[in-house]
């Protein structure tokens, strides 16, 4: 079935010494170059900036990871002034050239793979085991979206006697990528390769929890070769240098990942025609989750309770694939809740960078206060079955799993973005496919059971965008499971699948008589 020649690259096995000596040493190094400045990159140089914010470490907020320059306004108008003229050089690159930068980008993230990893466990608090397989993603989305575009750049021609038909793609113009802290690396790579494989110049404005990783991709695409203008960092405040970017009248699409109500606002906005704009701006937005597991009776429960464990705790619960809800038919609720519970008090919550922590603190302090009262609002309206303790000086929230959760509680229907499980119980299959289905989102959910009647019924009514089936319900790989969802969790085809570059790109038909 297969076509392309595409292969997925291998996480690191830290079982192997030689890996742990690397990632070890990566720490050594990225240790002796924390808190250095990273500047703003417009038209291939770096530029001064009268404001810095502090990237700190969330497992030790007094040790700063970067000072990244703050653009302004001014300087990201400049940055639309470089995109705008680079853009008939980069539209008319052969797409295989451009395809082979990404290559070599995929080729340098493998060399670096120790060091990125370390970059990522200080900036935004992932533990080793969760940053390596970004690496790969970022890797992939590279390798994957250069395939992409030479396979999309053959086009096609239809003849016919006495009149030829080409069908082929063109880049849309000037591509704005703005990306959130989560996947600090993964997913601010597969965003810019995309728009820049098929042609477009491309700006990127990175969280600013993460945003000095960031500045790492932005080293790496440079030294691959993207030529100045054609690709530009640009960390500044969402609310100013984001905003004043997406309203721009020269930008002709937006690619965000972030959470529903930015994604909303971005859409409104980008949907106003601005004087001089002569287009209709193109609005890609991957945005939140409240991402169920439902359990049966047919379950096998050791596996439900590690696939529930690791869905919902797993980087503190920041992932937009995140489980927040687990959904327990009546007869084996007492039995998963309990089990549930012993499997969740033995995570070792700890400093991400040590050996053996399960879980890593949350990205902020505005983060982690609200969760905190997310947790305060669990309690007044559900029954707390475990806070286990988050003793550190950093921005540590220990898991949290509410019991008995109704299905319209708070808690079981906004995003929390941390360590926090709603546990529902359901009468029947029927009524928590119905729980499951009862939020605004629908992005990915899961089953554990083995009864085949269950499986198909979940395949067909459970609205989300990636479904998985006895087996956590995070980790998507590109090419093999295509991510994204649909209702408020996001419009936009699947992020590593055939349909992504597609939006990336304005397709056009000549005919000639002939
Ligand atoms: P966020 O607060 O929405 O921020 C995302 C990005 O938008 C940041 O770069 C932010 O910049 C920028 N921004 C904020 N206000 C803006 C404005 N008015 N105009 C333009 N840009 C603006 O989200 P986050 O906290 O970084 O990320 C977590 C969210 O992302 C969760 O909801 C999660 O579910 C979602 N997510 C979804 C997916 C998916 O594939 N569906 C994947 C990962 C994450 P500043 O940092 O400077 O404010």
């Amino acid at each position: 079935e297969k076509e392309s020649s595409f292969h997925n690259s291998p996480d690191t096995d830290y079982a192997q010494a030689e890996a742990r000596q690397a990632i070890q040493a990566a720490f050594q190094t990225v240790r002796q170059n924390l808190g250095k400045t990273y500047l703003p990159i417009i038209n291939g140089e770096p530029v001064n900036t009268l404001h810095f914010d502090h990237s700190v470490n969330p497992c030790n907020p007094s040790e700063i990871i970067g000072q990244v320059g703050q653009a302004t306004v001014e300087q990201a108008e400049q940055a639309i002034q470089a995109a705008q003229a680079a853009f008939p050089g980069w539209k008319n690159t052969p797409a295989t050239e451009r395809a082979t930068i990404l290559r070599r980008a995929a080729d340098l993230m493998e060399q670096k793979r120790p060091e990125l990893v370390a970059w990522m466990v200080l900036e935004v608090g992932k533990v080793v085991e969760e940053a390596d397989p970004e690496v790969s993603e970022a890797i992939d989305f590279c390798r994957y979206y250069a395939d992409e575009m030479e396979r999309l750049d053959r086009g096609y021609t239809r003849n016919f006697p006495g009149e030829t038909n080409h069908y082929f793609y063109q880049p849309r113009g000037l591509a704005v990528v703005i990306s959130p802290w989560n996947f600090p690396f993964a997913i601010p790579t597969g965003m810019t390769v995309a728009a820049l494989v098929a042609g477009n110049c491309t700006i990127l404005k990175p969280a600013a929890p993460s945003a000095v990783i960031a500045a790492k991709l932005a080293e790496i695409l440079q030294e691959a070769g993207m030529p100045p203008g054609v690709f530009q960092y640009l960390p500044g405040p969402g609310s100013q240098v984001g905003s004043y970017l997406i309203n721009h009248p020269a930008v002709h699409l937006i690619a965000f990942t972030g959470s529903q109500s930015v994604g909303c606002r971005i859409i409104e906005e980008a949907a106003k025609l601005r004087p001089g704009q002569k287009h209709i701006k193109r609005v890609i937005a991957e945005m939140g989750g409240k991402n169920a597991i439902i359990i049966d009776e047919s379950a096998d429960l050791d596996q439900a309770v590690a696939g529930v464990v690791h869905s919902a705790f797993g980087y503190s619960g920041q992932k937009c694939s995140a489980c927040s809800r687990v959904i327990v038919l009546e007869p084996v609720y007492a039995t998963f809740v309990e089990r549930l519970i012993e499997a969740t008090k033995s995570i070792n919550v700890g400093v991400a960078e040590e050996p053996g922590s399960g879980m890593g603190p949350v990205v902020s302090e505005s983060a982690q206060k609200t969760i905190q009262a997310y947790i305060a609002k669990g309690q007044e309206e559900c029954s707390l079955a475990l806070e286990m303790p988050s003793p550190r000086p950093g921005y540590f929230i220990g898991p949290v799993i509410f019991t008995d959760v109704a299905p319209t509680a708070t808690i079981a229907q906004e995003e929390i973005f941390g360590p926090v499980l709603a546990v529902i119980k359901a009468e029947n299959f029927q009524h928590a496919l119905e729980i499951a289905n009862g939020t605004n989102y629908a992005l990915t959910g899961g089953l554990y059971s083995r009864t085949p009647s269950h499986i198909a019924q979940a395949q067909a009514k459970f609205e989300v965008g990636n479904l998985y089936i006895n087996r956590g319900i995070t980790g998507a790989i590109v090419d093999r499971q295509p991510f994204g969802g649909f209702k408020l969790s996001g419009i936009g085809s699947k992020a590593g699948g055939q349909d992504y570059l597609l939006q990336f790109l304005e397709p056009r038909v000549v005919t000639e008589n002939v």
